[in-house]
């Protein structure tokens, strides 16, 4: 979902970061303040004023959008669900979450506090404007808090449009789940909202580029295209965490894996054991002891196929490596953060098993089918 983001400050213990994206959006919006908002709110300054305000304003922005994914986590927190960080991208921001909301009452005020939050920020931004309007301040100034407080309520507005992933999808998904204690009932309902949402907003923008603005429309359709994939990967996500939470990775895993010795040769390694199991990571071993593993990346260094397993495989580490108790989910996000899989499952130094992401998603594809995911099964929402 992410281009390449940097850390950007840290408060209260929350990492905030910036999407390499952000920067880009930062530059267009300061640019379209510069050359067509401002000039339109206060026409008669020079285009050093507009350009200052613009900065000061896209500031402002960020700043805007910072304390709207605070508040949510500092809701979170209250609730006893620490945030990992919140990244600020091409669409706004986005607060990860260590787990799922506990309960329907607490995802429901996480949801909210995030667009009161704004609107509480955009009153205040309204009341500076009104002050400095009133005792006849500098254009500029009243111009950029205007612009702050108009802002600040789009946001909290936008955001309640109840559809994931906009704030109003967790509402309304803690509303249904509250009623009917059915989560993956009321995530689908919610997820299909943001992809309704989106298509609507994608609908928007083709007729306004039709009618002639071409960067708001096209700006407006991907907006859409981006709801309409994020509400889908909630669902998954939900499906997932319910489906996979609480069973450890030993029931999942291959408990027979293909091996190799750390003597064999590059070539002998493509011909007897690549080409024959089409598999992407070999683990290792010698003697019963895991000493690492050998992917088919490192493979294609060696044209030649002189070296010999030992030389080119890489040690085991955090990244590709996991226990057999560890919980399923906590594997799968390690392979979607990582990008790795499958995971060597090791005990004590002794390779047990070993786990890939597809023997994960075929799993949650069966369960789906033989359990289906609408009302019949009930999900208890836990409270705590
Ligand atoms: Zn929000």
């Amino acid at each position: 979902m992410f281009f390449y983001r940097v850390r950007f400050f840290s408060l209260f213990g929350f990492d905030v970061y910036v999407d390499a994206s952000w920067l880009l959006l930062a530059v267009l919006i300061a640019w379209s303040l510069a050359v067509g908002v401002f000039p339109s709110i206060d026409p008669g300054l020079t285009s050093a004023a507009y350009w200052s305000m613009a900065v000061v304003a896209t500031v402002g922005l960020l700043f805007s959008i910072v304390f709207h994914e605070m508040s949510h986590a500092a809701v979170a927190q209250v609730f006893g669900m620490p945030i990992r960080g919140i990244t600020l991208f091409i669409f706004g921001g986005v607060a990860e979450m260590h787990s799922e909301p506990t309960s329907a009452l607490s995802e429901f005020l996480m949801a909210l506090a995030g667009p009161v939050a704004s609107a509480v920020l955009g009153l205040l931004f309204f009341l500076l404007f009104g002050f400095v309007a009133s005792s006849q301040g500098p254009a500029a100034v009243a111009g950029v808090l205007w612009y702050l407080s108009c802002l600040n309520w789009t946001l909290a507005a936008f955001n309640l449009v109840p559809a994931f992933p906009l704030d109003g999808g967790p509402m309304l998904r803690a509303a249904l789940w509250g009623w009917r204690k059915d989560l993956i009932w009321a995530t689908s309902i919610a997820a299909g909202a943001g992809n309704i949402f989106g298509i609507l907003l994608i609908v928007l923008g083709l007729i306004e580029v039709l009618r002639g603005d071409f960067v708001g429309g096209v700006w407006l359709s991907l907006i859409g295209l981006f709801l309409r994939g994020a509400a889908s990967a909630t669902y998954e996500q939900t499906l997932a965490r319910q489906i996979l939470a609480g069973h450890p990775v030993s029931r999942f895993m291959n408990r027979r894996p293909i091996t190799v010795s750390p003597e064999l040769s590059v070539r002998e390694l493509v011909e007897d054991y690549v080409y024959r199991y089409h598999h992407k990571v070999l683990p290792v071993v010698r003697d019963g002891r895991l000493l690492g593993c050998v992917t088919t990346a490192q493979v294609g260094e060696d044209q030649w196929g002189r070296r010999t397993v030992a030389e080119i495989m890489e040690p085991c580490s955090e990244d590709n490596t996991i226990s057999p108790e560890t919980d399923a989910l906590e594997a799968m996000t390690k392979m979607q953060r990582t990008g790795r899989s499958p995971l060597l499952v090791v005990d004590r130094g002794q390779l047990v098993g070993i786990l890939s992401l597809r023997d994960l998603l075929e799993f949650l594809t069966l369960k789906l089918q033989f359990e289906g995911s609408g009302g019949q099964r009930a999900v208890q929402p836990q409270e705590g």
